[in-house]
């Protein structure tokens, strides 16, 4: 073939042709765009509704392991060891009767603390240190279970690495104070007074219908 044997007419009817379905793809194009759009909308909305839903859930999760609280016997061991602490502090005790009261602390505590789940926990976070400091300034993450009392520092900083207060299935605070032994002294009160503190005024929105 060669360029005689080429047809203007035909040409030029091919080019319209051509620009009616550019015109055409065009349109559909713009309007699957448009879908997309919606699309992506939907798919935000959708994720956000779900970040929602899981927050909820984990606080709804929280607040039940908060309603079921500890068990009775705990309590009970709780209760009594407080009592012994009480007498303790008491001013009115003898030396002799003040050493006795302390070995009876330490086992009712050692009671209360192999029996406790470690289920209300407080927890503050390590640092590693700063570079200018030399690191000098790290501290490991510590935990405190607000029911027994017992205490445990992280392993490596930062790593959260718990042995025994593992968090798991448990309530985790973050309290302002700085330190365990701040705190310490505060967890020693009825433990209903204490577990308010885990309280989430936001699930009573949630179960309010
Ligand atoms: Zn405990």
């Amino acid at each position: 073939m060669t360029i005689k044997d080429l047809d203007l007419n035909k040409l030029q009817t091919e080019i319209k042709e051509r620009e009616t379905k550019i015109e055409q793809t065009a349109t559909v194009l713009e309007n699957l765009r448009s879908q997309l759009r919606i699309l992506k909308q939907q798919i935000q909305e959708q994720e956000e509704q779900s970040g929602r839903l899981v927050s909820q859930k984990s606080l709804l999760e929280r607040m039940v392991i908060l309603k079921i609280g500890v068990k009775i016997e705990l309590i009970d061991a709780r209760s009594s060891h407080l009592l012994i602490m009480q007498e303790y502090v008491s001013e009115q005790i003898t030396v002799a009767h003040q050493r006795e009261l302390r070995q009876q602390l330490e086992k009712s505590l050692a009671a209360l603390q192999s029996s406790c789940n470690h289920t209300f926990l407080f927890s503050w976070a390590g640092y590693r240190g700063s570079y200018s400091l030399d690191h000098d300034d790290a501290y490991h993450g510590s935990r405190l279970c607000v029911v027994c009392g017992k205490k445990e520092d992280e392993e490596r900083i930062g790593s959260n690495d718990y042995k025994t207060l593992t968090g798991e299935n448990s309530l985790v605070g973050y309290p302002n104070e700085h330190t365990t032994d701040q705190v310490e002294k505060l967890i020693w009160r009825p433990l209903g007074e204490v577990l308010e503190m885990y309280l989430d005024q936001r699930v009573f929105k949630l179960t309010q219908n």
